[in-house]
């Protein structure tokens, strides 16, 4: 059979536009669709008074990997954003995230890390007596950073931004936080760090460059369409919206995002500010123009408002709803004219970096199966 395309990609953020662009580069011939009208995905940035603004939340590159980091640097100058969080708490002070020297030395009024050790050490202990295991989010939290820290900058943040109790998540989630003695901001662990200097909108244009991109398109409303006329089709888009959720949904965590414009040039002197009391209702506060030094009389707030409805932004990932997701791999595992990447296609917490890894693996292993081609 005669196909119009190899490749129909549904999806043109950063997973379809990075197989786009590799399997467009080999010769192949590629369609980008997405339900949007907009590319980037939920990476899309958009410039107002010479602020980029993260309309879908922060997004902030960050990788150990230096072909992936070649791999976006091809499509964009990175400036040397370095994530450096703070957290505002129940007391109505800031104190540093990630868990570091500065944080402690703010919380337990001491200088030197072996003092910051001991004090974290004899909460740990004493929560052991109680808890051998660790089987949930609460035991990890408390078994990383003692319960001290846990009430004050875990808990009530991890309860809003997932809707459930601690001991309801999963460990896995809390690891994501480095935890160091040493007086060090730096949110990532990872060698490289930026963000686009001119918005990750355009870094994605570059990447798509003549693809062909159909803007404001269902996959599931032209389905048979595209059946017929792509031998293969690369799904971003959920899993189990694909297989029309024959198997029940996958639980997805949202946000509302609410962005106002300030007549002023500074609001919260930082890119991200955490709210980890429960009694504010937002997560985060986002200052764009704080990601590039943008130079702007004005400055852009957004507040992160979790919940259950809306776009899916991070998966659940607990034990019934990775049962579930095994079913759906199981169904695509059979059907091989469709491929799935990405958070929604894998349904994991994934990174930026780590998309883009699982797609430079995706795409070998299409190269391995060419002669099919
Ligand atoms: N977290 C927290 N307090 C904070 C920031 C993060 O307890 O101030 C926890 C929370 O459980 C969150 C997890 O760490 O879900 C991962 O946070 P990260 O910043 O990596 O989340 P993302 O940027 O993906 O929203």
């Amino acid at each position: 059979m005669n196909y119009k395309y190899d490749f129909v990609i549904v999806g043109a953020g950063l997973a379809g536009s990075t197989l786009a662009y590799l399997l467009h580069n080999k010769g192949y011939k590629v369609k980008v669709i997405d339900k949007r009208e907009h590319i980037a995905g939920n990476c899309y940035t958009e410039n107002k008074d010479n602020i980029n603004i993260h309309v879908y939340g922060p997004h902030i590159f960050h990788t150990n990997n230096k072909e992936v980091w070649d791999f976006v640097n091809k499509f964009a100058d990175f400036n040397n954003f370095i994530n450096e969080p703070v957290a505002l708490a129940a007391d109505n002070r800031v104190y540093n995230m990630p868990f570091n020297m500065n944080t402690f030395s703010r919380i337990f009024n001491i200088v030197h890390p072996d003092e910051a050790k001991f004090r974290i050490d004899k909460e740990i202990e004493e929560y052991r007596k109680e808890h051998s295991t660790i089987e949930n989010l609460e035991d990890q939290a408390i078994n990383m950073v003692g319960t001290t820290i846990y009430e004050l900058l875990i808990k009530g943040y991890t309860e809003k931004q997932w809707g459930k109790s601690c001991t309801e998540l999963s460990p896995e989630i809390i690891k994501r936080l480095p935890l160091r003695f040493t007086y060090n901001n730096n949110y990532f662990n990872d060698k490289y760090q930026g963000i686009p200097e001119d918005g990750y909108t355009n870094m994605i244009r570059r990447m798509l460059q003549n693809i062909e991109v159909v803007l404001n398109y269902d996959y599931k409303e032209h389905e048979d369409e595209i059946l017929d006329e792509a031998k293969y089709i690369i799904y971003t888009g959920r899993i189990d919206e694909f297989f029309d959720y024959i198997h029940g949904k996958l639980e997805y965590r949202s946000l509302n995002f609410v962005t106002e414009s300030l007549d002023i040039d500074n609001f919260q002197g930082n890119a991200v500010v955490n709210y980890t009391t429960k009694k504010v209702p937002y997560t985060r506060v986002v200052e764009h123009k704080h990601f590039n030094n943008d130079k702007s009389n004005v400055t852009y707030i957004t507040y992160e408002f979790p919940s259950t409805s809306g776009d899916p932004f991070y998966p659940l990932s607990d034990k019934a709803n990775i049962d579930l997701y095994n079913k759906y791999k199981e169904a695509s595992d059979e059907y091989d004219k469709v491929i799935f990447a990405g958070r929604l296609g894998k349904y994991k917490y994934f990174d930026m970096d780590d998309v883009i890894e699982d797609c430079f693996k995706i795409f070998n292993d299409i190269l391995n199966k060419k002669e099919e081609l």
